[in-house]
């Protein structure tokens, strides 16, 4: 990473380091809960892991990453991948995963339910900011040997200082997915980009685009634009923050905040 030591803000993969000590112990990880069905991707089963390496400020995810400590239990990746497999069951869902946190801690425990996975007719998408991922080449190469496994990465902001404004991380790890992206298409893992951009202009979007054509222009094809929905929780730490979307999810449309007046009315 290129951080300088007069940098404003934490360093995300030290974060990483020192969550994987609370939420990880040999190959057990917590979650708080093991398995649900969600809407995404057409339905999947998700398990909600705790212990994450950002602190976005629209996260909606509250507990498992704020307070890793006293929240979810530890489970083996046989009792992770049995609950996602009955839920899928019960669901018909041919897709699982896990999400509400960061899916890159605790590797082994990442590998070992990914053997799991490999052994079965489900393909796992793991959910990841990517800091982990692009800190460390290495880290895509072992991936490359599951053939089960999607990979969503998610960038946060269109620019390192709206990044820096988002998480508090520091600007400069803003780079590291854009890394990430590049480690896991030269390794030949599945993998797609997401960007959230609620609270990024036009322009914004239109750099981060060229940024990631860059890498490839592929990856602008299954690149998804992600919106903020402003749960009550989410809303207020925003509020506090002082930081205003200018779009968000509202009753499964997207909607510019100037067009409606109440919700501005919640954020401001
Ligand atoms: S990376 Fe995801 S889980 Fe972690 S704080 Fe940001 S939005 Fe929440």
């Amino acid at each position: 990473m290129t951080s300088r030591a007069d940098e404003r803000g934490y360093d995300p993969v030290a974060l990483a380091a020192a969550t994987e000590k609370v939420v990880v112990a040999g190959n057990r990880r917590k979650y708080a809960s093991l398995a649900r069905p969600l809407r995404f991707y057409g339905g999947t089963s998700s398990a909600t892991e705790v212990g994450c390496n950002l602190r976005c400020k629209f996260c909606f995810s509250d507990r498992p990453v704020r307070k890793p400590g006293t929240t979810g239990k530890f489970y083996t990746p046989q009792q992770v991948f049995d609950a996602l497999d009955a839920s899928a069951k019960k669901h018909g869902h041919k897709l699982i995963s896990a999400s509400a946190s960061e899916g890159t801690l605790g590797r082994q425990h990442l590998f070992e339910l990914l053997e799991l996975v490999d052994q079965s007719p489900y393909v796992f998408v793991l959910e990841t900011n990517a800091i982990t991922l692009g800190d460390d080449a290495e880290f895509a190469q072992q991936l490359a040997r599951f053939k089960n496994l999607h990979v969503r990465v998610s960038i946060k902001g269109t620019s390192p200082v709206e990044y820096h404004r988002l998480t508090g991380a520091k600007a400069s790890s803003y780079a590291l997915p854009f890394r990430a992206l590049e480690h896991l298409i030269t390794a030949g893992v599945s993998c797609n980009a997401c960007v959230t951009v609620s609270f990024s202009t036009n322009e914004g979007i239109a750099r981060v685009r060229e940024r990631l054509a860059a890498i490839r222009p592929g990856i602008l094809t299954s690149l998804e634009l992600e919106h903020i929905t402003l749960f009550p929780k989410v809303a207020k730490r925003l509020r506090e923050e002082g930081i205003t979307p200018r779009a968000v999810r509202h009753r499964g449309r997207i909607v510019h905040l100037e067009h409606i007046p109440t919700i501005k009315g919640v954020i401001q």
